[in-house]
């Protein structure tokens, strides 16, 4: 024994685009698709590139899977986030991330995505008599770097805490035991109301703020099969909606200075930065202290822990700035 992976051990991040047919606004103003997946892997622009843009942007881009605008979100969750979810149940922590501009389809992916994770494991559950399970679950919502609690009324914002054993974390946050499937649409619909409240009272827009629903499971062998390390076992998978990637895309495009302003999104920034240095395999430091969105996934990101990116793309022609932005976001990430 006693061999080591020098290096090695982590997964890499899982990367995926997914474009959203043109909906009926684009239509009504004659837009047209500028992108074609051209198989499962490669998305390309279908439009001349000027002379400008030729030196600055890509044909073609490869991902791990690109999903063309036919693709169900089922089919999204099967083959870009299953796996990296359903990693909780033996123990890995996990994170699965919407990405994309304001009205690319984030919370229509991820919405799925989440309930179609939370079915399995409650199929796995059902399945594994031999083990105890206890699943609990939380939501957040950061704006403007405010974490606010969206299982609870009270919309004080809360702090983060450094816990010598858990790491990072939120001070006083409601964790519900979840019973059953009633109980998790229970739920999720009172996040909802909490997020649109926060809406109007804040005068915010969903679009610049994160919400991170969190699924922990702990589970522990009924009967002690000697086996001392698969006795017990506790992970969380995040859902993370991210607020609209046009929040930075600044600081994306080659040469551009960061511009400092309150329309900047630390934590949309630090997370590209925190990806982009995981992606090329963890040398040196990764600044996940430098916002609440990368304090609170940290022990969920890098490490043991597995990753899973959907970036999401309006194919229209008047988004081609922002959609150009998601995918070299996404091939950092990669
Ligand atoms: P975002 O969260 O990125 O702002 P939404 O998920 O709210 O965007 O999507 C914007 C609109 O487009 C919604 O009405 C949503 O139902 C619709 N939509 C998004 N993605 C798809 C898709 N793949 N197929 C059909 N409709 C979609
Ligand atoms: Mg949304």
């Amino acid at each position: 024994g006693g061999e080591e992976e020098v290096g090695g051990g982590e997964e890499r991040i899982l990367v995926s685009v997914r474009i959203r047919p043109l909906n009926d606004k684009e239509r009504a103003k004659n837009d047209v698709s500028d992108w074609e997946c051209i198989n499962d892997t490669t998305v390309i622009y279908r439009n001349k590139l000027s002379a400008s843009d030729r030196s600055l942007y890509p044909t073609a881009y490869t991902f791990d899977r690109v999903f063309r605008t036919d693709c169900s979100t089922r089919q999204v969750y099967e083959e870009a986030a299953k796996e990296v979810a359903l990693s909780v149940v033996s123990g890995i922590n996990s994170s699965i991330f919407a990405y994309g501009q304001t009205s690319s389809g984030k919370t229509y992916t991820m919405s799925g995505i989440t309930e179609y994770t939370v079915a399995d494991i409650f199929n796995y559950i059902e399945k594994h008599k031999e083990r105890e399970f206890v699943l609990k679950f939380s939501a957040i919502e950061i704006y403007n770097e405010s974490v606010r609690d969206l299982l609870s009324l009270d919309s004080t914002p809360l702090r983060l805490l450094d816990d010598p054993e858990r790491g990072t974390v939120v001070e006083r946050l409601t964790e519900e035991t979840l019973r059953d499937w009633d109980h998790f649409t229970e739920l999720i619909s009172f996040c909802e109301t909490q997020r649109q409240i926060g809406e109007t009272s804040l005068n915010q827009a969903s679009s610049r703020s994160h919400q991170i629903l969190r699924l922990t499971i702990e589970s522990s062998a009924r009967e002690f099969l000697g086996n001392d390390k698969s006795s017990s076992l506790a992970a969380s998978v995040n859902f993370v909606d991210l607020a609209g990637s046009e929040r930075a895309s600044q600081t994306l495009s080659a040469g551009t200075r960061l511009k400092e302003g309150c329309h900047i999104n630390r934590s949309l920034l630090t997370l590209g930065t925190v990806i982009r240095k995981l992606s090329k395999g963890r040398n040196g430091h990764v600044p996940f202290r430098d916002s609440k969105l990368t304090r609170i996934l940290q022990s969920s990101l890098g490490g043991n822990a597995r990753t899973a990116i959907i970036c999401t793309m309006s194919p229209a022609r008047s988004h081609v700035e922002q959609t150009r932005n998601t995918l070299l976001f996404a091939s950092c990430a990669k």
